[in-house]
Parts: C-alpha cells; structure tokens; sequence
C-alpha cells in the first residue's frame, strides 16, 4: 500500500532495480534481462550484482549466516519444524556454499519465508525501502508449506523484500508430464535412469533442464512477477498465456513464458501506465 501511496503522489518516482546472480547456472544472463526490464519499465536504473550473499554479507558473519541457512531447512515435508538445534557438521556445509557460489548442489529444501527473512537481514538500511527492488537469483531450492494438504512443495519464486527465484526450482517444482514420468518409472524398473537420448527424442522441449539454453528468456517473466509484487502487490495473472501466470506444470512454464503474447491485455496496459508514469492507486 505505501509504494501505491506514493505512486499517487509522485509521477515522477524512480526505481532502482539490483539483480543478484547465481554463479552456478551457465546460462543466465542477467545483462539481457537488464535490458528487459528497462525496455519494460522505462526509465529505471538497473544494477547487476555477483551473488546476493557473496556481495552483501560481511565475512565476519559467515558462521552466524550459515547458522541461520542451517535454520531455514526443511526437516520434514509435512510439518514446519524449526526448534532443531544445528549440528556442526550443517553449518560447515553452509559455509562451504557460501565460500563456493559456483558449486551446484542438491538435497536441501529451505522455507521460502524463512529464508527470505535471513536474505533481508543482509539488506543494507540505505538500500531497504521502496525505490529499490532486489531480485536475488539462487540455486537453493525452497518451498512453502501448504495448510490444505499438509506438505511442503517446491516454488519457482518467493515474492518479498528481496524476491528470490529458485534457478533449481525452475528444474524441480513445476511438475513434468505423464510421459515423463511413465518413462522414469520403466526405466526406474530396469535399474536406470532415462538414457539422455530418449530424453531428446521423446520429450525434447517438454521440461526445462539445468543450464537450459532457454533459461534467461524464462527468467524474464519470473522478473517481472517479483516487479509487479513490488509495484502492485500483485504477482500473478489468472490469464495462462501471460508471463504473470503462477505456472505449476513445466509445459504452462513455456507456454507462458516462451510464446506469444508475452503479456495479457490487461497487464500490457498497466506496464505501459508504469512506463509512462501514470499508474493510480486502485483500492485504499
Ligand atoms: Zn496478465
């Protein structure tokens, strides 16, 4: 409501937007979406950054970050439980993914929540309000606990104050087709994974893999949804050609992500009132 607020009082607001990369994935490329956003948003500074926690933590606190890392885990799919002390043994794996950005890792599901508040903490005061949106990219996987069916699923992107975006969870959480996972289980039977080649003929294109080549221009919309929770609270479109939409299958990812339009009607018209300044406040 504040940035509404302001967005009502002020025509004329700036926005600096910080992207915050993630070593490890070969293919993104946040120059690109630099441009993007700037062809999307207007007149808007825009500042790549290395890695979120490598640029902003202070290296006296790397044990005490990594304590808190350890807190945000996950330690049962079916239930948030957080009172677990953290054994010595976490804490030093934590700290070695901090030191090593670059190193692809797997196994850990964090609390989105959670984490996001530990990724604040790192914010620093001058950076911490409205006119600045930070958008961290991370190749931890998080997820958010569901009340309706008592578990935990993996997420794409946390929206908040920062917005992360899971380069693992694109990968991970949105769920593959039936084909997919009929093929797994046949060769799951056998004893084996599904042979590279029977991926490319029989799925190509169907499912984003690590390092996709595509990843960068999927990327893009994932953006755009952590700017639009920052400028209007809200995220998402029900409108499943639009880059807004909160896609939970892989094929939804590239549809909406990879295909024409890139946005439906009615978001198009608000990034052009963001563009030209003249959004107004909807509901006090
Ligand atoms: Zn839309």
């Amino acid at each position: 409501m504040l940035l509404m607020k302001f967005f009502e009082e002020k025509n004329d607001f700036h926005l600096t937007i910080f992207l915050y990369g993630d070593p490890s994935s070969k293919t993104l490329n946040l120059n690109e979406i630099k441009d993007y956003l700037k062809q999307n948003l207007g007149d808007i500074d825009v500042e790549v950054r290395k890695d979120f926690i490598t640029y902003l933590l202070n290296s006296n606190d790397i044990d005490e970050f990594s304590e808190e890392l350890v807190q945000c885990k996950v330690r049962d799919l079916s239930t948030p439980k957080f009172d677990i002390e953290s054994l010595p043994g976490e804490i030093r794996y934590e700290k070695k993914l901090i030191e090593c950005p670059e190193k692809k890792l797997s196994g850990i599901l964090y609390d989105g929540g959670r984490l996001d508040v530990a990724f604040q903490s790192l914010i620093p005061q001058e950076e911490l309000d409205f006119h600045n949106v930070h958008i961290v990219f991370t190749n931890r996987l998080f997820g958010t606990f569901d009340e309706k069916d008592y578990r935990y699923h993996a997420r794409v992107i946390i929206c908040g104050y920062p917005s992360i975006i899971s380069t693992t969870g694109i990968v991970e959480a949105p769920a593959k087709s039936k084909e997919f996972y009929y093929l797994k289980q046949k060769y799951l039977m056998l004893g084996m994974e599904i042979p590279h080649e029977v991926i490319k003929e029989k799925l190509q294109g169907n499912f984003i893999e690590y390092d996709d080549p595509r990843l960068t221009e999927i990327m893009k919309g994932y953006v755009m949804q952590s700017v639009f929770y920052h400028l209007i609270y809200e995220p998402f479109c029900e409108e499943k050609n639009c880059r807004l939409y909160n896609a939970h299958w892989q094929k939804e990812v590239i549809n909406a992500q990879l295909r024409d339009p890139e946005f439906c009607k009615k978001h198009e018209k608000i990034l052009q009132d963001i563009r030209t300044r003249q959004i107004k406040v909807k509901n006090q």
